[in-house]
């Protein structure tokens, strides 16, 4: 299902031009048009779905393998030397485009980005609460 005035979904659906490096029925890989790095490339289902709460399993399961191939894709053409995935859900979190979407963002020597946070440090107690909140 597609969502009116979702900008993703028309991206994915080709109703937008866009830079595609990989597309089937179910997926649109482009490239991000404000990159990290070089090859940043986004995975957007054709689907829409806003994040991963509301992506349905099936279309779940199938966005690793997409990105696998485009990951190979960028090793292979690009020469990069690491890659991240990253998603984001919630503004919270950073999401700015309420379409799922899985960043694969190649990383080369001295490219000047962080994508990393900040460990904190729990005792082994507090550890021990969060698991059980999780139970
Ligand atoms: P996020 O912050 O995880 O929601 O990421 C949204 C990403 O989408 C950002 O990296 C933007 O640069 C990118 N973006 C937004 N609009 C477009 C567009 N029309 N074409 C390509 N990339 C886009
Ligand atoms: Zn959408």
């Amino acid at each position: 299902m597609v969502q009116e005035n979702c900008i993703f979904c028309k991206i994915a659906n080709g109703e937008i031009p866009t830079r595609t490096v990989y597309e089937d029925e179910e997926f649109r890989a482009i490239l991000d048009m404000g990159p990290a790095t070089k090859g940043h490339t986004l995975i957007l289902p054709k689907s829409h779905a806003a994040d991963l709460y509301e992506l349905p399993e099936e279309t779940a399961a199938k966005v690793l393998p997409v990105a696998k191939r485009v990951a190979a894709l960028l090793k292979e053409k690009l020469g990069c030397d690491g890659l991240n995935l990253v998603q984001n859900n919630g503004e919270l979190a950073g999401q700015t485009v309420m379409h799922f979407h899985l960043h694969v963002i190649p990383r080369y020597e001295n490219d000047g980005q962080r994508i990393l946070w900040k460990p904190t440090e729990p005792g082994a107690q507090e550890l021990d609460e969060v698991l059980a909140e999780l139970q």
